[in-house]
């Protein structure tokens, strides 16, 4: 969500002339987007902030920003700390960030803006931004209505609210036209996403709108929420031929009593059986999660049902996270915070166990012909790189340029966070 907001500054400014560099000490602008979901995120935004300054104090014509959830969550608190800021802006304001530079530079006065109340119509302003990228996001909604009681996402972004599909539609059809093979939907809770207007349109029908555009080699989306995934949205794996068959379904703990102190609305059996479901529907599909450890009360019992519950889901891939206390969440409040040192005790524990299942799903594939869409060369530079239809990245060799292109992989190698091989006729 961030990498799109942050591509969807860039490209106002770009388009309103700007040139992007990529040195920061060569800036005069530089704008910090920021996440504050977890505290960890919040401290690399505070130390990034703190480099910025030792920029502008050497060059005080420098503009420099704070954007995001940070400065939703501080607003002016940030211009105390960091008195060099002159700009603040919250997530829902960042779409006139070209009017809040222009009023820095007219009256060289510091701008706070953190309404949560305006909803961008369409983002894409810029032709030509995305040129030579294969692979582009599409923020479908913002927001979240769930209050899950760790979280900071609905005081930050807001209320839930979905763009019409119409939008959705136009901006998608742009994207493809400027070269875009691969279109992955973003909003925190997609599979909720609801447009009410003659009739109702919910996820299912707007992904099957989508997958039909002409050009669009791929289609994904998240985040999903295991408690509106519905079993149209499970029939789309199986019927629609441009989705890809992953799946990103964050379960956050496996025990039901952790669960219920979450306020998830779902339990471990409901979880495991959608995976079930999936599977059966979709025997192909790759799934991945994200689970916290260390959530106030979580006993060792507790800890065990997240292995358990680990084991028995077999996730391609997780995100696991220690539990932070998150201003304004009903957690906070919480008795019985688990000590550090036991949190990144379970972490560790967690993330053995889920390399080992993520290292042998992997070697299954080795000796599979894969389909891989090609987005560009490897980090190293000698390889090309690509994803296939399960997210899993692929590092190959092959004679061609064969960018933006559907190619057949031979897997040869595997490891826990790639496969590679050779382009082959299969
Ligand atoms: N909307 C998504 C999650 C978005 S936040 C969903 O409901 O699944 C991304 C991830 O950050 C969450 O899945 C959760 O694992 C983690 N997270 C959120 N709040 C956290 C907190 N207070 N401490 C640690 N991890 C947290
Ligand atoms: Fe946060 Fe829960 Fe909303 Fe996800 S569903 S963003 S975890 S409140």
């Amino acid at each position: 969500m961030n990498e799109y907001d942050s591509d969807v500054v860039a490209q106002m400014l770009t388009g309103a002339g700007l040139v992007r560099v990529y040195d920061p000490k060569t800036a005069d602008i530089i704008l910090v987007n920021t996440c504050v979901v977890r505290a960890k995120p919040e401290h690399k935004a505070y130390s990034s902030l703190g480099r910025m300054s030792v920029i502008k104090r050497k060059r005080p014509d420098v503009i420099m920003g704070v954007l995001g959830c940070m400065a939703q969550k501080s607003g002016g608190d940030l211009i105390k700390k960091f008195p060099l800021l002159d700009l603040v802006i919250g997530p829902k304001e960042i779409g006139s960030i070209m009017d809040f530079i222009e009023g820095v530079l007219i009256n060289r006065k510091k701008i706070v803006a953190i309404s949560l109340e305006p909803m961008p119509s369409s983002y894409n302003k810029c032709s030509g931004y995305f040129n030579g990228r294969v692979t582009g996001y599409i923020s479908i909604m913002q927001g979240c209505n769930n209050f899950c009681s760790y979280c900071i996402v609905p005081f930050v972004r807001g209320r839930e609210v979905c763009r019409s599909p119409n939008d959705i539609l136009s901006e998608t059809k742009q994207l493809v036209s400027e070269g875009i093979k691969e279109i992955t939907l973003l909003g925190q809770n997609v599979n909720s996403y609801c447009w009410k207007d003659n009739k109702k349109e919910g996820f299912p029908s707007l992904l099957r709108k989508l997958a039909a555009i002409k050009g669009l080699l791929r289609l994904r989306f998240t985040t999903s929420h295991p408690k509106d995934l519905s079993n149209e949205l499970i029939r789309c794996f199986a019927e629609i031929d441009n989705l890809c068959s992953h799946l990103h379904l964050p379960f956050q703990a496996g025990s039901n009593s952790v669960l219920e102190n979450m306020r998830r609305g779902y339990t471990r059996e409901w979880y495991l059986d959608l995976i079930f479901k999936l599977r059966e529907t979709c025997p192909d599909i790759t799934i991945t999660s994200d689970v916290m450890v260390g959530f106030p009360g979580e006993s060792a019992k507790d800890f065990d049902m997240t292995l358990d519950l680990v084991e028995k889901a077999q996730f391609d891939s997780l995100f696991s996270f220690k539990y932070s206390d998150r201003d304004g969440t009903l957690a906070k409040q919480m008795g019985n915070k688990i000590d550090e040192g036991e949190k990144a005790r379970r972490l560790r524990i967690l993330q053995d166990l889920q390399r080992n299942i993520t290292i042998r799903k992997n070697r299954a594939l080795e000796g599979k012909c894969l389909e891989v869409l090609v987005e560009g060369s490897s980090k190293k530079g000698k390889l090309s790189t690509g994803r296939t239809k399960g997210n899993k990245i692929v590092n190959f060799t092959v004679n061609n340029n064969v960018v933006g292109e559907l190619i057949n992989v031979l897997i040869k190698n595997s490891s826990a966070n790639s496969l590679s091989g050779e382009a082959v006729d299969c």
